[in-house]
């Protein structure tokens, strides 16, 4: 199959590799309907993370079973599937526990930029439509596979609640997702940390009321502003940098919890602010499949649409330039159709 792979930072290809095959019973295939591009994917391809030379790349997809494993009962070959990026069981005691990120079977989506992907634990991992779904809808279904999902984890991790003040720190995919996640939760006020226009147009069409484009100390002043000097009752870390983290601490009110999602680079957590003011930390790498059939039924009843992060869909073998379009910020996130 042709497939994205990476070589070193910055070098981005899409070249034929071995397909990808059954190699235990519990796995599927999937032929990739659609896959994207995920800000994640930006930190090896910046060199903040060690390459593999060669391997595929793409945590994200969609698409329709190719072939199952002899152990695959409630799937079939022809269904429509959205692929949690993290795979699981859904049966071991951290997936009943609601951790599925940390499934004592874990597996991950490793070539979603690619023409075929292989599921690990299909039967645990995978959730399918009722039949092929309308084109329109493909790109919110993509969007359950990690981002929506990741956002939607970090308002839950926050603790959003209807009627509080949720603020949300990152305008990635993600960060806006957490938006739309706040405002779905309830929250009366939404307040998105973004400097970018298009990002904000998004932001705002998902439920955020107010934006500050301020960053570090003026960020926080204007937070402090908005909410008459208390702070926000709830905090979504969306970055997963040290500046962005101390952000989140710095308006957070005393008593609440930070949700941090974004995957942490250099980070170190302020803990004698922590102490005083009585602020926790929680989250981690997201359960996609704890939240996927109510995130499904929301996206089918039309009650969101996060399909709205892409504002760039390009041809799958145009992945380099995708890459290169989200690394200088001229795209939020990029569709990548086979
Ligand atoms: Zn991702
Ligand atoms: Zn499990």
């Amino acid at each position: 199959m042709r497939a994205t792979t990476i070589h070193a930072p910055g070098d981005i290809r899409f070249e034929e590799v071995p397909d990808p095959t059954i190699e235990e019973p519990t796995d599927a295939i999937v032929k990739v309907v659609a896959g994207c591009i995920c800000g994640s994917d930006l930190w090896p391809y910046r060199g903040h993370n060690d390459i593999d030379a060669g391997s595929t790349i793409g945590h994200e997809c969609v698409g329709v079973i190719e072939e199952i494993g002899a152990d695959v009962k409630d799937f079939a070959v022809g269904d429509f599937v959205i692929v949690p990026f993290c795979h699981c069981d859904n049966t071991c005691p951290h997936c009943v526990a609601g951790v599925q990120s940390v499934c004592d079977n874990l597996g991950f989506t490793a070539s979603g930029q690619g023409e075929y992907s292989r599921v690990t634990q299909a039967d645990g991992s995978l959730v399918k439509t009722d039949g092929m779904p309308e084109a329109s809808l493909i790109p919110s279904l993509l969007a359950l596979s990690d981002v929506m999902a990741t956002g939607w984890h970090a308002a839950v991790a926050a603790g959003v609640r209807p009627g509080g003040t949720a603020v949300v720190i990152g305008d990635g995919a993600v960060g806006l997702c957490g938006v739309l996640a706040a405002a779905q939760m309830g929250a009366e006020r939404v307040i998105a940390m973004s400097r970018h226009e298009s990002r904000q147009e998004i932001a705002r069409a998902f439920g955020a009321t107010d934006i500050v484009a301020e960053r570090g100390k003026e960020g926080g002043a204007r937070i402090a502003d908005l909410t008459s000097g208390v702070g926000a009752d709830a905090v979504l870390e969306c970055v997963g940098t040290d500046e962005s983290m101390k952000t989140a601490f710095a308006i957070a009110r005393p008593g609440s919890t930070v949700g941090f999602v974004g995957v942490p680079h250099g980070v170190e957590l302020p803990v004698r602010r922590m102490f005083q003011k009585n602020v926790g930390l929680a989250g981690g790498m997201a359960p996609v499949r704890r939240y996927l059939p109510d995130l499904l039924e929301r996206v089918l009843s039309g009650a969101i649409n996060p399909g709205l992060v892409f504002d760039l869909t390009l041809p799958m073998e145009q992945s380099p330039e995708g890459y290169r379009a989200m690394d200088e910020r001229r795209a939020t996130k990029v569709l990548l159709q086979p």
